[in-house]
């Protein structure tokens, strides 16, 4: 089998999905996703200019030398761009991998470890009494764990990842302009709210809800280990991105004052960004995703370290990821004996549905993997006609004074 041509969408309902189609000389397609949040155009340029002219005329069922050839082969390696690129094409192998042996992909890695993978849900307010509600509304819908964001007196709204619209993921699909959006952050202010929140939610919840929590990079590892110990007592499901992810050290002085979990790694798309924190036990949960982390013959080194070290996982799941790259970590999940939770946003738009037909399904707070073989997503090219390239970016934040913070 031969690998004849492959192709770059760029484009989508709400999101710029950088989707990769890799064609065979036998009929058999594979589908990738190198979708890079609002550097999209990069890692698609980076497939077509570099990577597309030497799959031509490989053997697809090859995918770990195709992997290697393309990281090894790389004098400068690693970056989110060229990691997506890879990624991408490594996703789109193991789809015709699993697509010739009629098997979906997870019996390549081992068969399952379970029926349904536990996902959490992002319910934000721009007030407690609005982020009470909105966990109500997931609980009735199945969940029995969400994200907790909540607007913080005090600080402008538009803040920490809060539109002030309490829908996330309406949030994230439709806020973001030309140019980026500036928010204004304040650490006392939420340092000496936050703890209110979590002893509300559990007032009203209960113990049983599973409770996470993203403090997206915004304390000094100082404020982080006094914030974790000071919410211990809610026995959060995670703390996630309390310092900023670059300074992994960071964690030792967090790990030395509290027995908080941590999740990070988001950010990261090698297993050398992940590999120290892992072995020297700094994290309970990685955050890495297929897509930005070299696809699935890399995102699943990265759990196998992982497993030996008590760390589970705990994959991105934005909706940056297309159906593609959900879908390949959907049957990551199914397998890793050190699953822990997916974080999953409702990207089920009858748009979306169109673009990239599935099986896969989410249904009382489990993401359920089809026994479609392969990663069980389609991609109707007929639909990607009607989107193209819309340039979009995060929002940068500052301190109240003016200085650059994190986002
Ligand atoms: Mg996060």
């Amino acid at each position: 089998m031969k690998i004849t041509h492959a192709e770059v969408f760029v484009g989508g309902p709400g999101k710029n999905y950088v989707t990769l189609k890799i064609m065979t000389d036998e009929g058999v397609y594979g589908l990738g996703d190198a979708t890079l949040n609002n550097r999209e155009t990069l890692p698609a340029q980076y497939l077509t200019d570099y990577l597309i002219p030497c799959l031509i005329g490989k053997d697809p069922m090859n995918s770990e030398d195709i992997w290697q050839y393309f990281y090894r082969g790389a004098y400068f390696r690693r970056g989110p761009i060229s990691m997506a690129a890879i990624g991408a094409i490594d996703m789109a192998l193991w789809d015709i991998k699993g697509k010739v042996a009629g098997l979906p992909a997870y019996q390549l890695f081992g068969g399952k470890s379970r029926d349904g993978a536990m996902v959490y849900a992002h319910a934000t307010g721009s007030d407690l009494e609005a982020l009470l509600d909105t966990i109500e509304h997931y609980q009735s819908q199945g969940y029995k764990a969400v994200r907790v964001q909540c607007g913080i007196p005090g600080m402008p709204a538009g803040g920490y990842g809060i539109s002030g619209k309490n829908d996330d993921s309406k949030h994230f699909i439709t806020q973001y302009g030309t140019l980026p959006d500036e928010e204004i952050w304040d650490s006392e202010k939420y340092l000496r709210y936050m703890p209110h929140v979590f002893e509300k939610i559990r007032d009203r919840f209960g113990p049983e809800l599973k409770v996470l929590h993203d403090v997206h990079h915004r304390l000094t590892p100082r404020e982080a280990a006094a914030f974790g110990r000071e919410v211990e007592k809610y026995n959060l499901f995670w703390l996630e991105d309390p310092t900023p992810a670059e300074d992994q050290m960071a964690l030792k002085l967090i790990r030395e004052h509290t027995t908080i979990p941590i999740a990070i790694g988001e950010v990261f798309n090698s297993l050398w960004d992940c590999k120290d924190m892992i072995e020297q036990e700094l994290i309970d949960f990685i955050r890495v995703s297929v897509t930005y982390a070299g696809g699935i013959t890399h995102a699943k080194r990265i759990v196998e370290l992982a497993a030996i070290h008590h760390v589970r996982t705990g994959f991105h799941g934005a909706p940056s990821h297309s159906p593609i790259s959900m879908a390949a970590q959907g049957h990551l999940n199914a397998w890793a004996p050190n699953f822990g939770i997916q974080e999953y946003l409702v990207l089920g738009t009858p748009e979306c549905d169109a673009l990239f037909p599935s099986e896969h399904r989410c249904e009382d707070g489990q993401f359920l993997i089809s026994d479609a073989p392969g990663l069980g997503v389609d991609f109707d090219e007929n639909e990607a006609q009607r989107y193209s390239y819309e340039r979009r970016y995060h929002p940068v934040v500052r301190l109240e004074d003016g200085t650059m913070w994190n986002y």
